[in-house]
């Protein structure tokens, strides 16, 4: 039977109303007699709510518990979907994903989908059910709940479009489709009809909250276009495929940020081989992201300067993780938590050249301050003061031709 995967974010289920809209694009889908799964995430703000939570009772809470208090809002907008659907009478219900089950391996609060039980939802959509499953979480081998990291219910929605090798997978959010930058930050953005999974995977990756990285990689590497749409108008979204040709004759896609970056220079470590792997690998084995890496060139031979950047939230533990490291000495750690990075993401950039000179010229006529650079095929991205950010876009966006 041909089925539709239909993706609801939080803010799509964010209240009373909201839902009643959802049901009601079901419902739309259900009358044209397709299959209908649907994943939901949680209303809006109460994974929040629940991670303020355990930050209150520890600040190391236990990483199984929190995944069991993290799922638990998916749970309720699931059952409020399905209980309005048989309000309206149709044949619905909700699944969690240990009830399937939707397992998965991987830490808790990273974990990744590895299979469904496809049974008891095809038996259900083959007598006319809706499914409703809750996004975001599955079951591990030692049958506990999972997390899927944040935003997490994008991932639930490919990997069941996989499964069920559905002929649409169409992602339901605030916004009708993805943007050549945030819209909601800078007013000049413009929507990208169709965007390949690689760019899509790197504006992603480098701050677009709009998919889950994790999940545009399992789309890409599973071959599954799907689209971006909003739950509140009735508009053309954004279709996000393989790309066999390019899809515009922009050189540049999209502009991305982040937020909650932390800068760290460790001054003065010794300029020999092995450093680098030493300052590394605990906070490798600490799970602390590392990013932007620079080493600046040695003037003596025997000290350098390394810079490098983490997420805000493991700054501290960064911090006494360097200063107890028997491995390495080094005269003085600083840090900068107000930076951001920006990028510009485009396959154009690859034939293009002169890209990296048009961006350091756009920041440098705004008097922005590059501290740091990190280039790949179709991405530049440059670390600045926070404080710049809204400038840095629209300089970029005007210089790109976005606008
Ligand atoms: P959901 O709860 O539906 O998963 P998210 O909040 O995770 O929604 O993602 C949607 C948000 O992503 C939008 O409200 C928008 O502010 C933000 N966003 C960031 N970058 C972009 C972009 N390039 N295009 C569209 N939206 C973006
Ligand atoms: N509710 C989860 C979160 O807020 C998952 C999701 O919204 O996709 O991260
Ligand atoms: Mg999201």
């Amino acid at each position: 039977m041909k089925t539709v995967v239909l993706k609801f974010g939080g803010t799509s289920v964010g209240n009373i109303d909201r839902i009643k809209n959802v049901a009601k694009i079901i419902c739309s889908y259900k009358r044209k007699n397709i299959g209908v799964i649907v994943v939901s995430s949680a209303m809006s703000g109460v994974t929040n709510n629940l991670i303020k939570k355990t930050k209150e009772l520890s600040d190391n809470f236990d990483p199984a518990e929190y995944d069991v208090l993290l799922s638990s809002g998916e749970q309720v907008a699931c059952a409020l979907i399905a209980g309005r659907l048989k309000h309206l009478g149709y044949k619905s219900r909700s699944w969690m994903s240990w009830q399937l089950p939707i397992f998965s391996n991987g830490p808790y609060s990273g974990a990744r989908i590895i299979k469904i039980n496809k049974k008891e939802i095809s038996k259900f959509i083959n007598i006319g059910g809706i499914p409703i499953i809750s996004g975001f979480q599955g079951v591990n081998e030692d049958n506990r709940i999972t997390t899927l990291g944040r935003g997490g219910t994008d991932a639930t929605a490919i990997t069941l479009a996989k499964f069920f090798n559905s002929n649409e997978c169409i992602i339901y959010t605030d916004v009708d489709g993805v943007y050549t930058t945030d819209p909601r930050s800078h007013l000049k953005a413009k929507k990208i009809n169709k965007i390949s999974y690689d760019e899509m995977l790197e504006m992603a990756s480098l701050g677009a909250k709009v998919m889950q990285p994790t999940s545009v990689q399992d789309a890409k590497l599973n071959n599954i276009s799907f689209s971006v749409k909003s739950s509140f108008m009735k508009k053309k979204g954004t279709l996000i495929t393989s790309n066999k040709k390019a899809f515009s004759n922009q050189i540049i896609t999209g502009i991305t940020s982040t937020k909650n970056d932390a800068k760290v220079t460790i001054v003065g470590v010794k300029d020999k081989p092995g450093v680098a792997a030493s300052i590394f690998k605990p906070l490798s084995l600490n799970q602390i992201n590392v990013d932007m890496v620079v080493q600046n060139i040695s003037l003596n031979s025997k000290e350098t300067d390394m810079t490098f950047t983490i997420k805000s939230e493991d700054l501290k533990k960064t911090e006494k993780i360097i200063k107890q490291n028997k491995k390495i000495s080094f005269r003085k750690f600083t840090h900068d938590s107000n930076v951001s990075k920006v990028s510009i993401i485009g396959v154009g950039m690859i034939t293009t050249p002169g890209i990296t000179y048009r961006m350091f010229q756009a920041l440098a006529s705004k008097k922005i301050n590059i501290m740091v650079i990190s280039t790949s095929e179709i991405k530049i991205s440059v670390l600045i003061s926070s404080k710049h950010i809204k400038k840095a876009i629209a300089a970029l966006h005007k210089e790109f031709k976005l606008d």
